[in-house]
């Protein structure tokens, strides 16, 4: 026998808000990501990172960045409140990580949230305290206004108690030293992407930092800082762009190691415009490259950074943006493939040559 149809309600705003929080901030890591792009945008050269079990119970940036005006503050974790996009045709020629102000807002719906910030212009910082979106008391019976305090030009945000009130995505995530190393590996590609930016991770009340780069590094000797001379040390560069037949603007980079090195645990680390984002069908496309050269179920290290015309590119397709689309996304990729190709076989005539004299 069917059931008896249930009555349609609407949810509690509140919940709303906490379910779609849920979708953009996973774990601690995506958080990490969109407080670091935050960094990034605000122009940044100097990230501070410190974390508490796995950042469940502390997630802290230190940036030095813009900062952010006093008048800002009360819209900083509204929902769809952002300084970077105006217009819909602005957002196909994005060149900003963030552009839809939901960052922020969802985090201050599933954890503690708060900014201690201070632009050049004003003569101290202001610190405030976010609940579910609007500014909050920072402890009960205080006020919900900014209250000024000492500070650095820049902007500090922290995140305590990740989902205290999503005890089910609480518990989903177990294992602190699992959610570090999400963290770790958030880091060090935004530290190897932006090698002009001083990163720092460490864990809180740690004396010793698990990352750390200068702010005057060049790709290569950020993979050098981070992944070590075993892998710098076999580093070859591909370049690719554009040619005659495409009717858009692309070019890519790429640093990846040569037929000398190959590990158990693949690294492929893949930036679209800047963003950091994952694409099982770019990673097997030039992953292929090392077919037939390394060991089977060994594989080498690639980094990739492709800039695309922002016009071609919808990273609008996934709430973490993790995901992105692009056109022509098969053809370009196999033009990077076949630069990669090239400068392998260079690379390998030049050593057998080597061996020959
Ligand atoms: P989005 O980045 O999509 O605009 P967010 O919720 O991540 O949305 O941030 C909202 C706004 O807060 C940003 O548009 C920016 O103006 C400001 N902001 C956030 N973090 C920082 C920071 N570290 N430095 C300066 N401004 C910031
Ligand atoms: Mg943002």
């Amino acid at each position: 026998m069917a059931a008896d149809p249930k009555p349609i309600h609407r949810l509690e705003e509140s919940l709303i808000n906490r379910i779609a929080a849920g979708e953009i901030i996973h774990r601690p890591a995506n958080a990490l990501k969109e407080l670091l792009e935050n960094a990034l945008d605000a122009g940044a050269t100097t990230i501070k990172i410190s974390v508490k079990d796995g950042g469940l119970k502390l997630l802290q940036i230190v940036d030095n960045g813009s900062g952010i005006r006093k008048a800002d503050l009360p819209l900083l974790a509204a929902r769809f409140c952002t300084s970077k996009l105006s217009t819909f045709s602005d957002l196909s020629k994005i060149q900003t990580y963030g552009f839809r102000g939901e960052a922020l807002a969802s985090i201050s719906h599933v954890a503690h949230l708060s900014v201690v910030t201070k632009t050049r212009e004003e003569s101290c910082a202001w610190k405030a305290s976010y609940s579910d979106g609007v500014l909050a008391p920072s402890k009960p019976g205080a006020t919900e206004e900014p209250k000024p305090t000492a500070g650095n030009d820049g902007t500090t945000i922290t995140v305590e108690d990740l989902f205290y009130n999503t005890p089910l995505r609480l518990r989903a995530l177990k294992s602190p030293s699992d959610e570090y190393s999400r963290i770790l590996d958030v880091v060090q590609r935004y530290a190897i992407h932006n090698p002009t930016v001083s990163f720092l991770c460490k864990k809180a009340g740690s004396n010793t930092a698990d990352v750390t780069t200068p702010s005057s590094g060049t790709v290569k000797s950020a993979i050098k800082t981070i992944y070590g001379p075993s892998v710098a040390k076999e580093l070859l560069e591909a370049k690719a762009e554009a040619g005659k037949k495409d009717d858009f603007e692309w070019e890519a980079e790429v640093w990846f190691t040569s037929a000398n090195y190959h590990v158990k645990k693949p690294t492929f680390l893949l930036f679209i415009n800047h963003r950091s984002v994952d694409s099982v069908r770019v990673r097997r496309a030039v992953e292929a490259v090392y077919n037939g050269i390394l060991p089977k179920g060994t594989f080498g290290f690639i980094y990739l950074s492709l800039v695309i015309d922002p016009s071609k590119v919808d990273v609008n397709v996934h709430p973490t943006k993790r995901e992105v689309h692009f056109l022509e996304e098969e053809r370009i990729t196999e033009h990077v493939a076949d630069a990669m190709q090239t400068v392998l076989a260079a690379n390998d005539q030049s050593r057998s040559f080597q061996y020959q004299t």
